[in-house]
């Protein structure tokens, strides 16, 4: 394998995961291929709804103790996985029910190495497009398939748009086999596009073994050089806290 592997899209019981982060770790430890690190990427402003959070102080009560709570356990399991297994702190945020407090969102994130949108529509890439460079860290859009979220778009415009704006493209199991989606892959080929690579493990670890499938595929389209490790932005702002 040409590149080292990261599995960065694994869910824990902080949002709607089986299995905690240490059992997550151990899995790709034993699973036979080598994996250099994995991202826990939970849900987060989702629980209760965000959609009926109306202003922002409310918004912080709800989900700042939660962000801050969640990003402190990962950074904990990364102190105890250290020298065995990099562990990067990811977050998938809902876009329908969070895109109108993207402003405060970006404020809680201090210690996220990357952010994945979930269900977002043209619409709604074009407003990320314009802000994912002042997020804190890279933005990402998780499990996407292009055709069904923007059947209206080119898929040259679509790939262009995420370029420019350095949003990363994460290849999904979800999407196995890829060989279906050799339209939209190949048209990434010619672009300088950043990809992950993601599970989205919930209940069944198993799906881990779907990562050298989809490494091999990237690496047969000459597309294995475009996967990136996403880290937090060193110059990141320091969180503004309504409570402080
Ligand atoms: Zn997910």
């Amino acid at each position: 394998m040409g590149q080292p592997l990261y599995s960065l899209h694994n869910h824990t019981p902080f949002s709607d995961g089986a299995y905690l982060i240490d059992e997550i770790c151990e899995a790709h430890l034993r699973c036979g291929f080598e994996v250099a690190g994995v991202g826990i990427c939970d849900h987060l402003f989702a629980t209760p709804s965000s959609r009926e959070v109306t202003n922002e102080r409310e918004f912080d009560r709800v989900f700042g103790r939660e962000a801050r709570n969640y990003i402190a356990s990962v950074r904990e399991a990364q102190q105890r996985w250290s020298g065995k297994l990099q562990i990067l702190c990811g977050a998938e945020i809902n876009w329908p029910l969070n895109k109108h407090h993207l402003e405060h969102i970006r404020t809680m994130l201090q210690g996220v190495d990357y952010v994945l949108f979930e269900f977002v529509d043209w619409a709604g890439l074009t407003t990320l497009a314009n802000q994912a460079r002042r997020w804190p860290c890279p933005v990402g859009l998780a499990h996407c398939d292009v055709r069904v979220q923007f059947p209206n778009t080119p898929m040259q415009q679509v790939v262009r748009t995420l370029a420019n704006a350095r949003i990363i493209y994460e290849v999904n199991s979800k999407f196995i086999p890829l060989a279906e989606h050799d339209a939209w892959f190949k048209t990434l080929r010619e672009h300088r596009i950043f990809l992950t690579l993601g599970t989205d493990t919930h209940d069944d670890l198993s799906v881990i073994k779907t990562l050298p499938v989809m490494y091999a595929y990237l690496e047969r389209l000459g597309l294995h050089d475009k996967l990136i490790v996403p880290h937090a932005k060193p110059e990141s702002p320091a969180p503004v806290s309504s409570t402080a």
